[in-house]
């Protein structure tokens, strides 16, 4: 809220002033207290009308508003009907610093005339009014064309009433069930029975019934869905369904993420959550990429988060057990695993971005598929060549079989306003992956082989956060068309893993300037455990441990965002 120097005077608006609407009201709980209000372009300015001075003005933004009703009142007798404005604008907490999205109704009585149905039509007149103006005052990022979901939607919301402490189901009820009737949103609940539930249910469903699928779960439902509808014949335009996430897991990094992009100040648990919905209320959809990943039995899995191995798998999975306390479970998984801090061997290999010449929008930095494999896999041993570190975070580890080892360094601001055209393989109809060979043969020339192959972890991400509270990637987003590639080779001590982990909750463990972590921005990337036991994950899933491959897909998905 702000003050406004907006002119109620109606009069203006033949002269080209914005207002679009002005009408004095009364309190719906007391007939004497008035208001004038007046609802432009971009707010709804309320003043209160009294004989008595220093009369204050509120302005309501309308990005900040999900929607507005019209209604008769209980009483059958009374002639007057009403409107209710729903605004979610950012307010100081209460008992802590900063600033987070806290619901404000506004209701005004109309009771121009002694004929309820006039009012009745005039409350209605000034819902569609406010509702009309708030949704054109979507937020938009620069350069991203972002859609609208169609209204009216119909949304499949899809709850794990497993996840994170077993609330799932109550945080929805008490949290967005109700935001969404305030935005005359309709939805459809499916309370997921098991596991994969939600995969089998997307792969057959008629996606033509529905608008959005929402998750309210952790990342791990999300996983699950987008498999689903790859799995699906249709999945070229299957994945073109818009996709939502509420947070209601232990791990929430797609919904951290989220918010993130919003640019929002940071945000946990229920405040995080009341943000989700406040976005899926206003139903922008924007890009999002998705990571192609092979495992050794041929499995392909299409992951919009994470693939990780060593500390970061462990961490995940083995804190599985202190799920009931909610996110911090990573913090007490991450000082277990500490205690026990293990190496693991392994070959890693990319294909780095090259240095990104200034992008015209709707293009995306990403190397040039490889002709044809050439070079020896990451399975035989290389003569490798030293090559200098440009980055201050990297000291000189890479070897490489290639000149090709540009580093970009410089932010990435590839950005897209069209749908990417997919390769599809006319047999299966999946997305080529045109970057990869296949898995038993080597990689390319162009990709970089790292030199070391004893590491701590290694963890290619594609969205900003981790979980809530790890920053992870302070310059990614979600269809920036890259994977972000972290190592840590082994060496690193106890506190000095810490310091990073407890860094990341700022964003700031690039800036610890730890020569043990490496940074890189790749397109693919290929990995070959040594070790014979451990874990990989995808998306926070644990999946087969064994020789992995990936490659990005830019903006594949959509993504419901702020
Ligand atoms: P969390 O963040 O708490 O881990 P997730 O959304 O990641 O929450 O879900 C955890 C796991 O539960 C995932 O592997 C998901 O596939 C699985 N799952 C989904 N629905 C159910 C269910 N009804 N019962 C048990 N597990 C489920
Ligand atoms: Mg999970």
């Amino acid at each position: 809220m702000e003050k406004d120097a907006s002119d109620p005077d109606p009069s203006r608006q033949r002269n080209g002033f914005v207002g679009v609407l002005y009408g004095e009201f009364t309190d719906m709980l007391n007939d004497r207290v008035r208001y004038s209000v007046s609802l432009t372009e971009s707010a709804l300015t309320i003043q209160r009308i009294s004989s008595s001075p220093g009369r204050t003005k509120v302005v309501f933004n309308l990005t900040d508003c999900v929607g507005c009703r019209a209604y008769r009142g209980p009483d059958s007798a009374d002639v007057g009907a009403y409107f209710t404005a729903y605004f979610y604008p950012f307010k100081r907490r209460w008992m802590s610093a900063g600033v987070t999205r806290q619901r404000v109704e506004q209701c005004f009585r109309v009771a121009l005339v002694q004929d309820p149905l006039a009012n009745l039509q005039e409350a209605e007149r000034w819902a569609h009014a406010i509702r009309d103006a708030s949704a054109r005052q979507a937020p938009r990022r620069d350069g991203v064309a972002y859609m609208e979901v169609r209204r009216p939607c119909r949304i499949m919301i899809l709850v794990n009433p497993q996840s994170g402490r077993g609330q799932a189901l109550q945080l929805f009820t008490g949290h967005i069930q109700g935001m969404l009737t305030e935005a005359s949103v309709p939805y459809t609940l499916v309370i997921t029975e098991h596991q994969n539930h939600a995969r089998e249910l997307v792969r057959k469903a008629d996606l033509s019934q529905w608008d959005a699928l929402v998750i309210m779960s952790g990342d791990g439902l999300l996983f699950e869905v987008i498999n689903g509808l790859m799995e699906r014949e249709d999945w070229q335009e299957a994945i073109q369904i818009p996709l939502g996430i509420l947070p209601g897991g232990s791990g929430n990094a797609l919904a951290a993420s989220v918010h993130h992009y919003s640019q929002s100040p940071p945000a946990w648990n229920e405040e995080l959550l009341l943000s989700c919905g406040f976005m899926l209320c206003k139903g922008l959809v924007g890009p999002m990429d998705l990571v192609s990943v092979h495992l050794a039995s041929k499995q392909r899995l299409f992951s919009f988060l994470s693939l990780a191995w060593g500390f970061v798998a462990d961490v995940d999975i083995e804190s599985e057990k202190y799920r009931h306390v909610g996110a911090i479970r990573f913090l007490m998984g991450t000082l277990v695993r500490l205690a026990s801090l293990r190496v693991y061997q392994g070959r890693l290999a990319y294909l780095p971005v090259k240095e990104a010449p200034k992008l015209s929008k709707g293009s995306f930095t990403t190397n040039h598929p490889p002709s044809t494999p050439q070079h020896p896999s990451l399975c035989s041993s290389l003569p490798c060549q030293f090559i200098p570190n440009t980055s201050p975070n990297q000291s000189s580890r890479h070897g490489t079989n290639s000149n090709h080892n540009t580093r970009t360094n410089s932010s990435n601001n590839a950005i897209t306003t069209k749908r990417p055209q997919i390769e599809s393989d006319s047999k299966t109809r999946a997305p080529v992956d045109s970057l990869l060979p296949d898995l038993d043969q080597p990689v390319p020339e162009t990709w970089t082989v790292v030199k070391e192959e004893d590491f701590v972890l290694v963890l290619a991400i594609y969205q900003s956060h981790l979980a809530e509270d790890l920053w992870t990637v302070p310059g990614a987003m979600a269809d920036d068309g890259l994977i972000h590639l972290f190592y840590v080779t082994a060496g690193i001590s106890r506190p000095a893993l810490l310091r990073l982990f407890l860094a990341m909750e700022k964003g700031a463990h690039l800036a610890c300037s730890c020569p043990h972590l490496v940074y890189e921005k790749v397109t693919a990337l290929r990995l070959e455990p040594i070790t014979p036991q451990g874990m990989i994950t995808v998306d926070g899933e644990v999946v087969e441990y064994g020789p992995v491959q990936a490659q990005i897909h830019p903006g594949i998905a959509r993504l419901m965002c702020g």
